[in-house]
């Protein structure tokens, strides 16, 4: 079979590798859709673990099962997490799932960017969904990132009717922004550099947007606000720098949630007397849990949230690199997915196509 092969951001190659096999208790998965993941372009973490193949955002149709197999039949179409939790260790047993000491132990192989995959029983188990008819394998995919949305919003404490501030209007950005009013957000303000994506954010449930290249953003918040900072601000850019940023625009008795990983360095450093006096509080959420995977699912089904607007691109599998560094360059695109068998395997058209015939 074929496969994406991640080396560097500047290198990802299209290679031959064995179908893989599987056990008794395990299924094998034609990949029809992958997502490439804001996650897989930082270099910092992953050209140290590279040659790999790329995905963990995968959909596609279960082509072999294995003789202890009983929930699942060939002809499935379903969606697969790739990080699951054991259900056993003692941060299982606390209820923090994406803390799980086995979380990482079983994968998905060799990854998901490539024609076929293994789903180790682990997987199957806990979190493999059946994808309803109405919903699309592109739209299956977003199950893994905008449940690392839903799982950060459900620590983040909104009350109804406050006003929230997303900085950040990528992918994940765009996840937050649109969900959430499911949690009662009143006004939820979108900060970006891109005008391109203040203005998709407007589609996708932002009723204010702050533009700081030509904007003031305390300013502007303030404005927007009723004189106040911001109740709950979301960072999904992943830098001191706008940790900083969301830290200093939230309101007195308010909320920062950290949405996105930095580098280990710089260190963050923070105006204890603003920490303390504000009674701010601070959460963060690593990855989505089996809850949050289903629940994304059940949201689409019901046609309660909208992923095919968020899915700007899609692309065949000879055009993941292209497709990659126009993630990279972060202009006019967030989500773009990957068909390693070709886009007209999908059950509904999505979103532009990247490549010769676009
Ligand atoms: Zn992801
Ligand atoms: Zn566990």
């Amino acid at each position: 079979m074929r496969a994406a092969v991640y080396y560097n951001n500047s290198d990802i190659r299209i290679e031959e590798m064995p179908i893989p096999e599987i056990g008794p208790d395990e299924v094998l998965v034609k990949t029809i859709a992958s997502g490439i993941c804001g996650g897989e372009l930082m270099e910092w973490y992953h050209a140290p673990r590279a040659p790999k193949v790329m995905g963990h955002e995968p959909a596609g149709i279960i082509v072999d099962k294995g003789s202890q197999v009983k929930n699942f039949n060939v002809g499935d179409r379903v969606f697969v997490n790739h990080y699951v939790s054991c259900g056993t260790c003692r941060q299982c047993l606390r209820g923090r799932f994406t803390l799980c000491e086995h979380l990482k132990e079983s994968k998905l192989f060799p990854g998901t960017t490539c024609e076929y995959f293994r789903v180790p029983s682990r997987q199957l188990n806990r979190d493999t969904l059946i994808i309803p008819d109405n919903v699309t394998f592109a739209e299956a995919t977003v199950c893994e990132p905008w449940g690392c949305v839903l799982g950060g919003l459900k620590v983040t404490e909104i009350l109804p009717g406050d006003t929230v501030l997303v900085i950040g209007a990528g992918f994940m950005g765009m996840g937050f922004l649109h969900m959430a009013p499911l949690f009662g957000a009143g006004k939820v303000i979108s900060m970006d550099l891109s005008d391109w994506r203040l203005n998709k954010s407007l589609s996708m449930g932002a009723t204010h947007t702050i533009n700081p290249k030509t904007e003031n953003p305390e300013e502007k918040l303030r404005d927007i606000n009723g004189g106040y900072l911001a109740d709950v601000v979301i960072v999904t850019v992943p830098t001191v720098q706008l940790y900083s940023q969301g830290h200093n625009l939230v309101e007195r008795g308010g909320f920062l949630h950290l949405g996105a990983p930095t580098m280990p360095e710089p260190l963050w450093t923070i105006n204890p007397q603003r920490q303390y006096f504000t009674e701010m509080k601070v959460s963060a959420k690593y990855s989505a849990d089996h809850n949050d995977t289903s629940q994304i699912m059940k949201w689409l089904a019901a046609g309660r949230i909208d992923a095919k607007a968020a899915i700007t691109h899609r692309c065949e599998l000879d055009d993941t690199f292209s497709a990659f560094r126009m993630m990279l360059d972060a202009g006019e695109s967030l989500k773009t997915v990957v068909y390693p068998h070709g886009i007209d395997q999908e059950i509904q058209p999505v979103s532009k196509k990247i490549g010769t015939d676009s």
